[in-house]
């Protein structure tokens, strides 16, 4: 049974919400046994198990964060929402959707099935990895880190401060991933990268290993809730048309074939990753009680456990707990 799921009608106290946040970490804590973390890229295989972090900020300035809160992993998956953004502000909306769809497969994140079997070969959207490469071949710079340098500049807007790539998870990546390249090859054959194949995997791998927290997966998330807005000085970070899309695209397509699902019991954007990263967002909503987050908020989880679709086991129930709890659905 998990305690503190009392009614929160009456005053919310950062407090109240800090031991409600604890106790539900350490109820869902005891699930990452049954995942398993990531092996495919040697490097991954070494994170902590048992590892469970969740952070949650809000726009009213109230920060709730438990578990393992300072660990550091590598941002992976999640980055492909980021490189669509700085696509769509470098390139325009028109022109990236005139290449990535916006449709969700139900397939793997890595699947090569649609590529296969629709003609054309045009990417499902931009959050499977067929897409994601396409994205990366246009970013604007003819090498890996010019090409990264306007993600860059957009996370330091939204984190406060420049991240690092890991560099062994990157070359760890790099020699490993026969998958992706075949999916670069299928890429190239239906003309949708617009970079050289070795530059488009190097940018691709290089995002992929930038390493981050869970404090600042909230941060972006706060962000995107406040449709690209600075919380703190109202600056326009990313246009509201291009924070909009992503968030749609998060929500229909960002958990891969388990979105469907996430849609339905947790209704609000995400997006994971393989290292066992989750950002989610919630927008503000009208509700005629009082409830944590009203204004919105961001979320960064880390729990690098996945289940069989991927996804961080312990840390998806325990956003679909607290989205239960405190009504955060956009449904
Ligand atoms: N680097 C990973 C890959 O493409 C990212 C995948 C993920 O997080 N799902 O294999």
């Amino acid at each position: 049974m998990v305690q503190g799921s009392a009614n929160l009608n009456t005053e919310i106290n950062e407090k109240w919400l800090q031991e409600y946040v604890d106790n539900w970490v350490g109820f869902f804590k005891k699930q990452t046994v049954d995942g398993e973390v990531a092996s495919y890229i040697p490097i991954l295989a070494e994170a902590d198990q048992e590892a469970l972090g969740i952070s949650i900020i809000g726009k009213n300035g109230v920060a709730i964060k438990s578990g393992n809160t300072e660990e550091k992993f590598t941002i992976q998956s999640i980055s492909k929402v980021l490189t669509f953004i700085v696509a769509c502000m470098e390139r325009g909306l028109a022109y990236v959707l005139s290449r990535v769809d916006v449709e969700p497969t139900g397939e793997a994140f890595n699947s090569i099935m649609h590529l296969e079997i629709t003609q054309p070969k045009k990417p499902f959207n931009p959050l499977v990895n067929s897409g994601a490469l396409t994205v990366s071949s246009m970013l604007e710079g003819k090498t890996s880190d010019r090409k990264l340098e306007a993600l860059f500049i957009l996370l330091e807007k939204m984190i406060g401060y420049r991240p690092q790539i890991n560099v062994e998870t990157y070359e760890s990546e790099r020699d490993t991933s026969m998958r992706n390249r075949a999916i670069g090859y299928y890429l190239l054959e239906g003309d949708y990268l617009e970079s050289d194949l070795g530059i488009t995997l190097e940018t691709y791998f290089k995002q992929c290993s930038i390493e981050i927290t869970i404090d600042d997966l909230a941060r972006i998330g706060l962000v995107l809730s406040n449709d690209g807005y600075d919380p703190d000085t109202n600056e326009e970070i990313i246009p509201r048309a291009i924070s909009r899309l992503a968030k749609a695209m998060m929500l229909t397509c960002g958990m891969y074939n388990a979105s469907g699902k996430f849609a339905a019991y947790v209704g609000i954007p995400a997006k994971s990753g393989v290292s066992g990263g989750i950002l989610a967002v919630v927008p503000p909503r009208v509700r005629d009680e009082e409830l944590p987050f009203l204004e919105g908020c961001g979320i960064g989880i880390y729990g690098p456990a996945l289940d069989n679709q991927g996804n961080s086991i312990a840390g998806i129930k325990l956003l679909r707990h607290v989205a239960n709890q405190w009504d955060l659905s956009l449904f």
